[in-house]
């Protein structure tokens, strides 16, 4: 791998909790606390600021860049670095493994975008229960990109098997629709191995048209009910109950980071040097990011952590590199 040039990473990961990202609702809506959807498609995502802000708190646990001494200065590299981001070290050599990957801005002329740039999170499985037990819908344009082997126009009712186990059924039941398996099945319909997700996962999947997908996605969001306690008397507040959307258990995300190497950037002047004194290279940026998103699967991502929501677990991580 050339350690200079930029490196794009597709990374999957599965819901071990509800995840709640939300749009900043109102109480106009079906629900008081909706999640965020992609405009054009209607389907939830989690949106890049949403991965990348965690991983940044993240990588600064696991590095001791939280909160940390310099002599009698004090940083914090996670978060937004104060008010207008003075607390950030932005230190170029040994490069700081969170101001670096992921940015700082200390104002003008002392700023850097990150080496690491997060893209939005889709859902690329989305679990459902049926009578013979969960199946995982997918669609054209949730695998586009992944190689699917066979083009698609799948019918607006029915359903293609990707798998072996389900091809044997002729329909199946989602409680509150029936879907055929379509006729024109070819032997192609496989799943390519690239896609890094679990076997009992890729053995019950199918696939869908792109339209009858958000249909179904859109009608099997959890919809929660939940109290407001009062801080100060730790009770619940009168009328204070609330409904929150969350993305279910057992959804599967995929989403991207590029990675850029630092060889080129100058910080006040001075080259981007890991700690051993070499260059900054992709590797370097990826493994920095990875300490952080390897804790997504205990710490979580979104809101509504405390009512134990938001474990994701990044299913592709190299094992030993964080
Ligand atoms: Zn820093």
């Amino acid at each position: 791998m050339n350690e200079n040039m930029p490196e794009s990473i597709k990374y999957y990961a599965i819901a071990l909790d509800p995840i709640h990202v939300g749009s900043g609702g109102s109480r106009l809506g079906r629900v008081d606390l909706p999640i965020i959807r992609e405009p054009g498609t209607n389907l939830p995502k989690i949106p890049g600021t949403s991965l990348s802000g965690p991983a940044r708190a993240y990588t600064a646990m696991v590095t001791n860049k939280y909160i940390w001494k310099d002599g009698n200065k004090e940083y914090c590299c996670s978060g937004r670095g104060g008010e207008g981001g003075e607390k950030h070290c932005g230190i170029p050599s040994p490069a700081c493994p969170v101001c670096i990957p992921y940015g700082f801005s200390k104002g003008t002329g002392f700023s850097m975008q990150g080496l690491a740039q997060f893209f939005d999170a889709h859902i690329l499985f989305f679990p459902v229960a049926s009578m013979g037990g969960p199946v995982w819908v997918t669609s054209p344009m949730a695998l586009e990109g992944l190689g699917l082997q066979q083009e698609f126009k799948a019918p607006e009712d029915a359903f293609y098997p990707l798998s072996d186990q389900i091809r044997d059924k002729q329909k199946l039941n989602f409680g509150w629709l029936m879907l055929n398996k379509a006729n024109e099945q070819g032997d192609t319909s496989k799943l390519p191995d690239k896609i890094q997700i679990p076997d009992n996962i890729k053995q019950r999947s199918i696939l869908v048209s792109d339209k009858l997908f958000s249909h179904i996605v859109n009608s099997n969001l959890e919809v929660r009910t939940s109290v407001s306690i009062d801080p100060q008397t730790g009770t619940a507040e009168e009328g204070a109950l609330f409904t929150y959307e969350a993305i279910p258990r057992g959804t599967v995300f995929r989403f991207d980071i590029v990675y850029s190497s630092g060889k080129t950037f100058r910080i006040s002047g001075k080259e981007l040097k890991t700690e051993d004194g070499g260059d900054v290279g992709v590797t370097w940026v990826k493994n920095q990011v990875e300490k952080g998103l390897g804790l997504f699967e205990t710490l979580g991502i979104g809101g509504m952590g405390t009512r134990g929501m938001g474990k994701l677990k990044i299913l592709n991580l190299k094992k030993g590199d964080c």
